[in-house]
């Protein structure tokens, strides 16, 4: 059984202009890293296919659906770049390389639920856990993760699966659209004060928020996730589980306060394996949120992999 790593072209071409932290050379910085790394040799390489729009109606309202359609095939009709919130920028590229990003996060659902691979790395950007059913914000426009959960439980029939989010940042979007699906639990991490603000109080009972003051230490993080999510997702039993990965919590990342080291990715994912193992056959589907200090991305993306992968 192989690890699917599923990236496209267009996701390194949608840009949000200079000095923006999430930016193109983030794909790269992973890319280099496969090469040195050797790891890039192990992975079965997919060139991301872009979403059946009516898939992203699964996470996002026809409304929102419609009026984001307009202003995105605008911008890539030539039309000036937009903004969508002030940290949130479409240019000519930014609509082929959403399609891709939940394209991605779909066809490794059907890629690893069909036994062709153990589990799947979607390399892809934008990122999707800030983008509610309704609106695209924090670098987001359509919630990759929520999309494919939603994919696996309305069109391929699971009945349980898990999302768990470990960006540095809470999955404000993903909460808002699964929140009271009990269909799905969502186990999160995130530093708390911090963008985008919420997740101290869960909107449903199926969400199981951990906020971190800043500071935290790995080892200190790990207890809390063996206390917390652990006995949660033992008792939930998903048939498949999905990451939002950020790399974010990284000690070296400038966008927050958090110390996680490669060794934490490294555990976190092992653990994450374990409880696929048992219940799910294996089965994960791990997309690409954020993760800014170029280095402690593309190592902390190549641990995560590795353990994927098992080599
Ligand atoms: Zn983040």
């Amino acid at each position: 059984m192989t690890t699917a790593y599923l990236s496209h072209p267009d996701c390194r071409r949608h840009d949000m202009g200079a000095g923006h932290p999430e930016c193109p050379q983030r794909l790269d910085a992973i890319e280099d890293w496969l090469i040195a790394s050797g790891i890039g040799q192990t992975l079965d390489r997919h060139d991301a296919a872009a979403v059946d729009p009516a898939h992203l109606l699964l996470a996002h309202s026809q409304g929102y659906l419609s009026q984001i359609t307009e202003l995105l095939q605008a911008c890539a009709a030539g039309g000036e770049p937009r903004a969508v919130d002030p940290d949130t920028v479409a240019n000519a590229h930014t609509w082929a390389a959403a399609l891709r990003a939940a394209g991605a996060a779909v066809q490794a659902t059907d890629l690893v639920l069909d036994g062709q691979a153990e589990n799947a790395f979607c390399a892809v950007r934008p990122p999707g856990h800030h983008a509610t059913r309704d609106q695209s914000m924090g670098f987001c426009f359509f919630n990759n993760v929520a999309v494919a959960a939603r994919y696996a439980l309305d069109v391929r029939g699971l009945k349980r699966v898990a999302i768990v989010d470990f960006d540095v940042h809470h999955g404000n979007g993903t909460e808002d659209i699964i929140a009271g699906d009990e269909r799905v639990l969502m186990v999160s991490i995130f530093q708390h004060p911090l963008y985008p603000y919420s997740g101290a109080v869960p909107k449903g009972e199926n969400m199981l928020n951990v906020p971190l003051p800043a500071y935290t230490k790995g080892g200190e993080v790990r207890e809390m996730i063996e206390a917390m999510w652990m006995p949660a997702l033992e008792r939930f039993r998903p048939e498949m589980i999905f990451v939002s990965a950020g790399f974010d919590a990284h000690r070296e990342d400038d966008l927050a306060q958090l110390g996680f080291t490669e060794a934490d990715y490294e555990w976190i994912t092992l653990r994450i394996m374990d409880v696929a193992r048992r219940h799910a056959k294996g089965r994960i589907v791990s997309c690409l949120e954020g993760g800014y200090h170029l280095g402690a991305l593309a190592r902390s993306v190549g641990v995560h992999l590795r353990a994927l992968a098992g080599v």
